[in-house]
């Protein structure tokens, strides 16, 4: 799936998910509530991410004459700022749902990297091939992948919201 949708999703199960886990700690000090809260968001949103490429889709917008920068910065500047936006209103904790949010995206902040040119190591093959074990075979048409995506951001940002 395309950033925007991880980053989204990410931000809104992981939420949900550090308000469970804010339920059930017990204890008095707000460091540990807030480590136990962000560590939960973070866990959830990466499992969230893996459920969602498991989803038949399609990521040829990143293969497009555009680029892959270009398409990847624009949806970041909309996605984060739609996300600042929502904090702000709803007076959300930024540092859990941006804990959400990086639990999201990190998997394929990985493969990044290796695309960059980052040396390539055992630890950063792991999380590769771990990532892409998860990864559905089937290449659903942009023409019906891309709406969906759309609606799963828009969904996402209204349960956040
Ligand atoms: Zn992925």
């Amino acid at each position: 799936m395309t950033a925007a949708v991880h980053i989204a999703v990410g931000a809104v199960v992981g939420l949900w998910g550090s308000r469970l886990a804010g339920g059930l700690v017990n204890s008095e000090s707000k460091l540990v509530r807030l480590a136990v809260q962000g560590g939960t968001a973070f866990f959830v949103a990466t499992a969230s991410h893996l459920v969602l490429d498991a989803v038949p889709h399609s990521e040829v917008m990143y293969g497009s004459v555009l680029g892959k920068w270009s398409v990847l910065a624009t949806e970041l500047v909309i996605i984060f700022n739609a996300i600042f936006w929502i904090c702000c209103v709803r007076n959300l904790n930024f540092l859990i749902v941006f804990s959400g949010m990086a639990g999201g995206a990190w998997l394929d902040c990985a493969s990044l990297l290796l695309d960059s040119g980052f040396p390539q190591n055992f630890l950063l093959n792991a999380v590769i091939d771990f990532h892409n074990y998860f990864h559905s075979q089937y290449v659903l048409e942009l023409s019906l992948s891309l709406p969906m995506q759309i609606v799963i951001v828009v969904f996402a940002l209204v349960f956040l919201f």
